[in-house]
């Protein structure tokens, strides 16, 4: 038997973009673990990619290309060739240029893949042809609008790889235990230095237990508690002033905006202990290194914009900074700088070109004037909001569908054609992260099964058919590295494309002590923006007699988005389906115990999931653990079944725990 271990890069949308060593028998992947030696990574992979193998050669694997012939939604497809699936796609993409016009075309693309090329790559081909351009939206919009109107373009971060230097690390919205796993190694030895940990967030979890102390806050009031901090440090004078001085404007709206939330009040709103608060202010303030991990989940609300900005204000305000060990970390892409312009073809956008929020695909949708839809790296039918409506949307039979993908998602099952992808296993990528700072490559581990293709070959393909002629559409994947390394970012000097190659993982060139923002912002000024100031925003959606709880919905510990959902030993690690968590107070009264089956409901739908009562969550707060795929839930629904596409106050954000929400017994 022909046993070898292969280096790859995690493709999840996760931060910790880990390398991995993969282990291949007889052409089969039977084995995935973390790399010993990254810096990172560290010999471990999470539970659930330790899952990825069986994924990998699952027997459901969508292995060539298909063609609908049943209803639009039943799923029910003939296997055609590639060569005919490329020429009708082709013929019928035309028939709609010529008919309608490119902007009835959309593509819809997410982060099922982290790799430039796959995720990047396909978007020229989209721009070349005139399509709409989609804006990408559902996840990190709001944190990243928020976090650069204080620090301006390209979001860093403190080098995780210097937590160990942190004496306060507060983990403001990020169960970071499950979602951000490798920062738990620094963590645990800047503790064993005397660093406390304080977690921030509305639901208990593993962090909160991890962390030497939990504040389980109101849910959308994080710029409150952000702006009684900023109160408590002017008024005790623990700002750094000669940094402010240098590197901040409008210090004194701030001051106003912050004025408005003296402790007291701000530990009411925030139902945080008064005592707690005002001696963790103080410690954040006098600490010699404090780091706050900021998540993006305070961010899906009316208010996350806000939010972001008021904490992320946070460090400058005390200059943290300066300190080794100090500062902030929402993400660190901004760092990497790869010259990725005529790789996702730039250079072929067209000035007026309508934008499509992909958080508004549900009225995209029933506007019915999309003539085409072209979905890659995501599953809308599952993830995106108000999801009952994009499942109508899907229906229409004048609208031209295709779906790549691994396997017959609740979106595949729309298709006209669904064809099969490779995974990340199986082609070339160059990763860049959102939570350290190594640029890293990988090429495939093993042969692609059945027929699939990567991402990149198919619109290479499509692009030779409609007769498009830019270069940039045909270059091979290899090439691209090569471009995409053609920058003039000095953190990517001396990373050729062959040592690249060679090395698989390099750290950017960064200074020995990489204190970013400690010279100020990345605006051309240097300022950081203290004003406008952020504010306490009161959501337009409140609890009522009708919907009295809210809904919030964090990443489940097994299930990333909807990528792992149909993995059975991941679904079993989660439960076995989809459940709720409801406190005591809420669940008495209605004479719901745990096990028990309840309905919720919001104005636009209604969902049955099993219940975990727990004062994990807050009385008022329903927690929906994951997105699970909606065919395989017992009800068949998805939790976006009752979201709204209701956005957020900067970067046009959904707003997932935003929503008001009822619950009852299931009949
Ligand atoms: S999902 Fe995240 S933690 Fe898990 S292996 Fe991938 S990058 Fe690492």
């Amino acid at each position: 038997m022909a046993i070898t271990v292969l280096p790859t890069i995690c493709a999840l949308d996760c931060p910790d973009a880990c390398s991995l060593d993969i282990t291949v028998e007889d052409g089969k992947v039977t084995h995935l673990a973390g790399n010993r030696e990254h810096p990172i990574t560290k010999g471990f992979a999470c539970a659930k990619m330790a899952k990825y193998p069986q994924r990998q050669e699952q027997s459901d694997r969508v292995l060539v290309p298909m063609r609908r012939i049943g209803p639009k939604g039943s799923g029910q497809f003939e296997p055609i060739s590639w060569e005919t699936a490329l020429n009708e796609i082709a013929d019928r993409l035309k028939l709609v240029i010529e008919k309608y016009g490119a902007q009835t075309v959309l593509p819809y693309a997410y982060g099922g893949t982290m790799g430039v090329i796959q995720s990047q790559a396909p978007l020229a081909f989209f721009r070349s042809i005139g399509a709409l351009e989609l804006d990408q939206t559902i996840c990190a919009a709001t944190g990243g609008a928020g976090w650069e109107a204080n620090y301006g373009p390209n979001k860093l971060g403190t080098d995780p790889e210097e937590l160990i230097h942190s004496k306060l690390i507060i983990l403001w919205g990020i169960n970071s235990l499950r979602t951000n796993s490798h920062s738990a190694p620094p963590i645990n030895a800047a503790r064993k230095n005397g660093c406390r940990v304080l977690h921030i967030d509305p639901f208990r979890n593993e962090t909160s237990k991890f962390a030497d102390e939990h504040w389980q806050i109101r849910v959308g009031s994080d710029a409150a508690l952000a702006l009684a901090f900023g109160n408590e440090i002017l008024k005790n004078q623990w700002h750094d002033q000669e940094y402010l001085d240098s590197f901040a404007t409008g210090l004194e709206e701030y001051r106003e905006a912050c004025s408005e939330w003296p402790l007291e009040r701000a530990a009411e709103y925030c139902n945080l202990p008064l005592d707690s608060l005002r001696t963790m202010v103080e410690q954040f303030a006098t600490s010699e290194a404090p780091f706050i991990k900021v998540g993006y989940g305070l961010t899906r609300n009316e208010g996350g914009g806000n939010a972001m900005r008021a904490i992320a204000l946070l460090p400058a305000l005390i200059g943290a900074w300066k300190k080794q060990g100090g500062g902030a970390c929402l993400s660190t892409s901004g760092a990497f700088g790869l010259n990725v312009h005529r790789v996702r073809g730039d250079h072929l956008l067209q000035p007026d070109v309508r934008h499509v929020n992909m958080n508004l695909l549900a009225s995209e949708l029933q506007d019915s004037k999309l003539r085409a839809l072209f979905v890659f790296n995501s599953n809308p039918a599952a993830v995106a909001p108000d999801s009952s409506r994009i499942r109508n949307g899907l229906c229409n039979e004048d609208l031209l569908t295709v779906v790549l993908e691994h396997f017959q998602t609740d979106t595949a099952d729309f298709a006209d054609y669904l064809l099969p992808a490779t995974t990340f296993l199986e082609h070339t990528d160059i990763y860049t992260s959102y939570g350290h700072y190594y640029l890293q490559y990988s090429e495939p581990v093993v042969p692609a099964r059945g027929e699939a293709k990567s991402n990149h070959w198919f619109f290479e393909q499509l692009a030779r058919r409609l007769g498009l002629v830019d270069e940039s559409l045909y270059w091979q994947p290899k090439e691209m590295v090569h471009e995409l390394l053609q920058s003039t970012n000095p953190r990517l000097a001396g990373i050729t494309a062959e040592r690249l190659m060679r090395e698989k993982s390099v750290k950017l060139n960064l200074p020995d002590r990489f204190l970013p923002y400690s010279d100020g912002s990345n605006f051309p000024d240097r300022k950081i923006r203290f004003s406008p100031a952020p504010r306490q925003l009161e959501f337009e959606v409140q609890p009522t007699t009708e919907f009295p709880l809210r809904l919030i919905s964090p990443p489940g510990p097994f299930i990333l988005n909807t990528s792992m959902g149909n993995v059975p030993s991941v679904i079993k690690l989660a439960g076995g389906e989809p459940q709720v968590i409801i406190n005591p107070i809420d669940a008495s009264p209605l004479g719901i115990a745990n096990g028990d089956y309840i309905s919720i409901s919001s104005d636009i739908g209604s969902i049955v999931r099993k219940v975990i009562v727990s004062d994990d969550t807050l009385p008022g707060v329903v927690v929906a653990l994951g997105q699970w795929w909606p065919k395989l839930s017992p009800d068949k629904k998805g939790l976006n079944e009752i979201t709204s596409q209701r956005l957020t106050d900067l970067g046009g954000g959904s707003t997932f725990g935003n929503q008001v929400v009822r619950i009852e017994l299931a009949k």
